[in-house]
């Protein structure tokens, strides 16, 4: 799924601080499968400083550093305010705050509800030399094999994740809730049996990511677009080239809606007619986690036939 950032939007490339070739999978720390998986890898502040210049490009005035805090509804627009006295009005507000903010919060609540599944996660992104990354991962740039590597291990639903930046290493472990206790010492035995436990694990951050697009994704003069509106795949964690593309129609509503001055039902609808397909594919993979957490409680865990099940499955990964 990543695959498609660079299929829609090539000029990202410049802006990525590693190209890779593939992915990597291992069970148990051993390499099981290589598949050809042509993916780009951003630092997240550079990818974050390229979005900001191009909307400012495309007119946008941008204000960074405001905490939303208040939002209120009238009958011609919508305020929102940081609760310090700075205030902004507009015809229809996009929420893009995340999975966490605290926007809406009883909305997207109700949709997680009936989760069966949430994910939780890990992740360090900490300085490493490039030639020390590639070395401990076995990359070798000069004969073209580059890839991120994927580890998983039988008996645990989820998966450790290094992704080689640019003199950055971005380490990672994710499973779901109900396996999240002691998921920080797994992370560190993960380190270690990948090589890279003499990082600096001080800015080791918790996060969770949702695993359901919004059954609605519009109230009236609002609309949700990426994690706020949980574009995101369960199987991989991903998120940013479907939060990407759900804002692009929510970009495309939204002009439809302030030529027309109408910012309810009937126009914000047709946000969720445009997202369709997304949220279709995006529940295919809410499945597979679903499958694959059940397959592994069952006690599919032996590593002759995950083995096997992960040379057939990676393509669909
Ligand atoms: C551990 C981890 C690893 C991941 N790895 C990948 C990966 O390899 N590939 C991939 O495609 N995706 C990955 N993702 C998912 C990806 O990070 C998200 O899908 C993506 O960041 C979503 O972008 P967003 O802009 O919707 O939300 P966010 O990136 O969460 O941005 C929301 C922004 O809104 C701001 N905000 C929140 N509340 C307020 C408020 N009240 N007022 C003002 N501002 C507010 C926040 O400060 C933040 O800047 C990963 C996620 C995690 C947690």
């Amino acid at each position: 799924m990543y695959a498609t950032v660079l299929d829609r939007y090539p000029e990202l490339e410049a802006v990525a601080d590693r190209r890779v070739a593939a992915v990597r999978t291992h069970l148990n720390y051993e390499q099981v499968v290589t598949r050809p998986k042509d993916t780009l890898l951003f630092r997240r502040t550079r990818l974050d400083e390229h979005l900001a210049r191009r909307a400012e490009a495309a007119g946008v005035d941008l204000r960074d550093g405001v905490n939303v805090r208040r939002i209120d509804f009238g009958p011609d627009g919508v305020t929102v305010g940081d609760g310090m006295g700075k205030e902004f009005r507009g015809s229809l507000l996009v929420d893009a705050s995340g999975a966490n903010g605290p926007l809406f919060r009883e909305h997207k609540a109700a949709a997680r509800r009936v989760l069966r599944y949430r994910i939780v996660s890990v992740v360090l992104e900490a300085p490493c030399p490039n030639d020390v990354i590639d070395r401990r991962m076995g990359i070798d740039e000069d004969a073209g094999d580059t890839f991120y590597s994927a580890f998983l291990e039988t008996g645990f639903v989820g998966y450790g994740w290094l992704f080689p930046k640019d003199g950055m290493i971005n380490a990672g472990l994710g499973t779901i809730t109900e396996m999240g206790n002691g998921l920080k010492e797994r992370f560190h035995w993960f380190l270690l049996r990948t090589g890279f436990d003499d990082l600096d694990t001080t800015r080791l951050r918790a996060f969770t990511i949702p695993t359901t697009v919004l059954p609605r994704l519009w109230l009236p003069r609002v609309l949700f677009v990426g994690d706020a509106g949980g574009f995101v795949d369960a199987l991989t964690g991903g998120g940013l080239c479907n939060g990407i593309r759900s804002g692009e129609h929510a970009a495309a509503t939204a002009e439809r809606a302030v030529v027309s001055g109408r910012f309810e039902k009937d126009t914000l609808e047709d946000y969720e007619r445009m997202c369709s397909e997304l949220r279709k594919a995006l529940r295919l993979r809410t499945a597979g986690l679903y499958y694959f957490a059940g397959a592994v409680k069952r006690g599919l865990d032996r590593p002759f036939a995950v083995k096997a099940l992960l040379r057939g499955a990676m393509a669909l990964a």
